[in-house]
């Protein structure tokens, strides 16, 4: 049985905290592979900063490019409108059903967890794989499991070490300043953001 790592996401843009939290949990889970997946961009949707799909598709796929085990799915964006993450995982595992999905997330995803559509359902599907984003985050993260989702039925890996403090809104900030930013993007995902006049004014 393979073990399938499935990090959802904006990644606007993909950084390197997402590729080392990929790492990380490939390493310590015993991984087969990771997959990324971008999520959609809802038409109006107010968020200005937020570039397009095939942007975001594009710059996974070239910061995944040196990692035999990691890929993008674009599952979500060829679904077009909102996807819930109970959705996504019910077709992956229609699609690899001998598979054991793991549902990587950050601490401020784990902490809403719960309140996303139908949990019960996530929980069945996925064992989920929970990392601080910073070291103030890694008491909450237990906490948080045996109160609200153990309960919902969820199985959770607990990981407690930050990978790296950084973030998509961080980069976006300083996109102009790369010195500051240099070791938490990758060079060509850079080039490409600067090729395409992204997260301009
Ligand atoms: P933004 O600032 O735009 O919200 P982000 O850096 O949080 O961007 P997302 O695309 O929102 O990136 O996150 C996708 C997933 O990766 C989430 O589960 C998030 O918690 C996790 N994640 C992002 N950055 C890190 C990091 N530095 N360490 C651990 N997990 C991270
Ligand atoms: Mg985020």
């Amino acid at each position: 049985m393979r073990k399938t790592g499935i990090i959802g996401g904006t990644f606007n843009p993909i950084h390197n905290g997402h590729i080392l939290l990929a790492v990380y949990c490939k390493e310590k889970l015993n991984l087969d592979r990771v997959v990324f997946i971008p999520t959609y961009t809802p038409p109006h949707k107010s968020d200005k900063d937020l570039v397009s799909e095939v942007h975001r598709l594009n710059m996974c796929n070239i910061a995944v490019q040196n990692h035999v085990d990691f890929s993008v799915s674009d599952i979500e964006i060829k679904r077009k409108g909102k996807s819930y993450t109970f959705e996504t995982l019910t077709s992956l595992k229609e699609i690899y059903p001998h598979d054991t999905l793991y549902f990587i997330t950050g601490a401020d995803m784990f902490l809403t967890l719960e309140k996303w559509k139908n949990p019960e359902i996530i929980f069945d599907k996925a064992i989920i794989a929970a990392v601080p984003r910073n070291s103030s985050d890694c008491k909450m993260l237990s906490s948080h499991y045996k109160n609200f989702l153990k309960p919902l039925g969820a199985k959770a890996c607990i990981l407690d070490e930050p990978v790296l403090s950084v973030s998509s809104t961080f980069i976006r900030e300083n996109i102009d300043n790369y010195d500051l930013i240099k070791s938490l993007i990758d060079r060509n995902v850079y080039e490409y953001i600067v090729k395409n006049n992204l997260y301009k004014e």
